[in-house]
């Protein structure tokens, strides 16, 4: 079968989407694969669709592989399985909760660890019937606050969601090292670059937990790796605390007028005019910064939380959001500020902070606030600061928080040099979530000891149409799409472009010898200018084009490679037979 351009729903677009910040939005819609319908929610159109099944089949190909077995959930859930885990309000604002016309409350599921759980405990009861894994290509619906970059971040998206029963741990470590492969496999197949960091586990819970990022400047997701090898997502990054400290030499705290001073820098500098140091001066990263956050929680509440961080650093919003998850990080405003007149903004120190103070408000400080450092700080009044206030001397805060910002350079956690700083897109995300589902749920499995235990979990997605976004974005060019063989819709696109008879029928024959050979071809024969059909393949992105036009006078058609732009001439009476050659190896 062949596909012909003249009747494929399809339009290319001249203009950018008013939207779109990234290649892979950009070229999707301008080249017809996607349509939007309201943010974060797209339709596939033909083409798209045939690019989503096609990561949908390697997808597939690499869990069946690990001997995973697919089933399918409806999106459509009940409220009391995500009850009984807490997800229900855990899950906060990125739900879709519904009811149904008798008032019972129902979710679109953003993931299915409690139906899968569920499942699993209504059929098995023995040991004998594990490890068991199970997975679907499914649609999730998330309210995304900010849903990005047409299909990357999509408030309705395709996931592959697996989930993995094992009686003991070791079983646990054996699942989730077989999806790890799979998951390398495939990376590999969709031909990105990508790395596999540490990661946080969000709303989850669970411990070990890994991701897999395609290496991406228009990622949302920031990465480090050291030399040693080290590689995490910032928002798992631990910052190795320094040794405490000796503060015997320190003097008492010493308040200072510090009216005009700003910024931290007009800060330093004025409390090393006057104040000096007797060792070295102070810098921006002996000031102590006291930043407060309201966090709302998932039943709505509000509570503050203030954080203490060296001056030098801000706090990175991701760690904090995922440090703090299920609550959700909003702004301390200037009614907070009115509403707890023991906080003075500007000036806020650590004595008027913790659990236990007048502001009552918990206060946790960053892992290198240890024992014995040395601080220039807010002084709780206006236009005052106090010097030489000491850790664990003059103030001892409720905890540790690690949300500070991770800098290029900094010292890595594995103590192999500095860290280095990339940026990536979450492609897959796989976890050892333990018993906590198995726990809520009571799935529980008669031992060899005939003993009830219970199991437990893994839980590993990969974004499927996110994908096919993930690849667009890694390659296109400045004229569109340029697929991987492996997901292109078509193997070939062959342009007919002249008037002539003879090239419409040649175009047509050779189109039809490809296809009996299973070549997938979308046959050009539209009666438009040699310019636009041009302009259209290298849009539309099909890793090769062949040209029957006006060389065929001589024998001649023409071979493009759309990704290196390498043109070879083929003696047309041979085309069929060295195209078949080199589309289907
Ligand atoms: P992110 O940090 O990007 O929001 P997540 O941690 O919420 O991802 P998981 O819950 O682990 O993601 O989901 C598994 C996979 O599903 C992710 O690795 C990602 O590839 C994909 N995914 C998650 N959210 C979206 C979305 N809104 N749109 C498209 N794909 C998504
Ligand atoms: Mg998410």
């Amino acid at each position: 079968m062949i596909t012909r351009l003249s009747q494929l729903f399809v339009r290319t677009l001249r203009e950018d989407p008013a939207d779109a910040e990234v290649a892979s939005h950009r070229w999707l819609v301008r080249a017809g694969y996607i349509r939007r319908v309201a943010p974060g929610i797209y339709s596939w159109l033909p083409l798209g669709l045939k690019v989503l099944a096609k990561v949908e089949r390697i997808v597939r190909d690499e869990m069946d592989a690990i001997g995973a077995q697919e089933v399918r959930f409806p999106a459509l859930l009940p409220r009391e399985p995500y009850e009984t885990t807490n997800r229900w309000s855990e899950y906060g604002p990125n739900l879709f909760r519904l009811k149904d016309r008798k008032g019972g409350d129902y979710l679109l599921g953003p993931t299915h660890e409690e139906m899968f759980t569920l499942l699993v405990k209504d059929l098995y009861s023995s040991y004998k019937d594990l490890p068991l894994t199970l997975y679907q290509i499914q649609t999730k619906y998330r309210d995304e606050a900010r849903p990005r970059a047409g299909i990357l971040r999509g408030r309705e998206f395709v996931m592959k969601d697996s989930y993995s029963f094992d009686v003991d741990d070791a079983g646990l470590e054996a699942s989730y090292q077989r999806h790890r492969e799979a998951y390398i496999a495939i990376m590999n197949r969709l031909g990105l670059e990508f790395v596999i960091v540490q990661a946080t586990s969000g709303a989850m819970g669970g411990s070990a937990s890994e991701e897999f990022l395609a290496i991406a400047d228009s990622g949302e997701d920031t990465f480090v790796r050291s030399p040693g090898g080290y590689a995490a997502n910032v928002e798992a990054v631990t910052v190795v605390a320094p040794e405490p400290l000796d503060y015997a030499d320190v003097g008492a705290p010493q308040r200072i007028p510090t009216p005009d001073t700003p910024t931290i820098q007009t800060l330093v500098d004025r409390v090393n005019a006057e104040y000096p140091r007797e060792d070295r001066p102070w810098t921006g990263a002996d000031t102590l910064k006291n930043v407060v956050f309201t966090l709302l929680q998932p039943d709505g509440k509000r509570t503050a939380l203030a954080i203490g961080l060296p001056g030098d650093r801000e706090v990175d919003l991701k760690r904090l959001e995922a440090a703090v998850a299920p609550a959700e990080v909003l702004p301390f405003g200037d009614e907070d500020f009115a509403a707890n007149p023991a906080l003075k903004k500007g000036y806020i120190g650590p004595e008027s902070l913790g659990e236990n103070s007048a502001a009552g408000v918990p206060y946790l400080v960053d892992p290198r606030v240890v024992t014995g450092t040395r601080w220039v700080t807010g002084s709780n009044a206006y236009d005052t600061h106090v010097i030489d206030l000491v850790a664990g001397r003059d103030f001892t805060p409720d905890g540790v928080i690690d949300v500070a910002e991770v800098r290029e350079g900094d010292p890595a956690p594995d103590g192999s040099g500095p860290l280095s700083l990339a940026r990536g897109i979450e492609m897959g995300h796989i976890f050892q979530l333990g018993r906590k589902y198995a726990e809520a749920l009571g799935l529980k499995v008669l031992n060899e000891q005939g003993k009830l235990v219970t199991v437990t979990m893994g839980s590993y997605g990969v974004g499927v149409s996110r994908a096919v976004a993930a690849v667009a974005e890694s390659s296109s060019d400045e004229r569109g799409l340029v697929w991987p063989r492996e997901l292109a819709p078509f193997d070939v696109q062959i342009l007919a472009t002249g008037k002539d008879a003879t090239v419409s029928d040649f175009a047509e024959k050779l189109a039809l010898e490809l296809s009996a050979a299973g070549v997938e071809v979308l046959l050009d024969d539209r009666k438009a200018s040699p310019g636009v059909k041009f302009t259209d393949a290298e849009i539309l992105g099909m890793p090769t084009a062949v040209v029957v036009g006006r060389g065929l006078a001589d024998g001649l058609v023409e071979v493009r490679d759309r990704a290196t732009g390498e043109r070879t001439e083929l003696r047309a009476d041979e085309a069929a037979e060295q195209l078949i050659a080199l589309l289907l190896p």
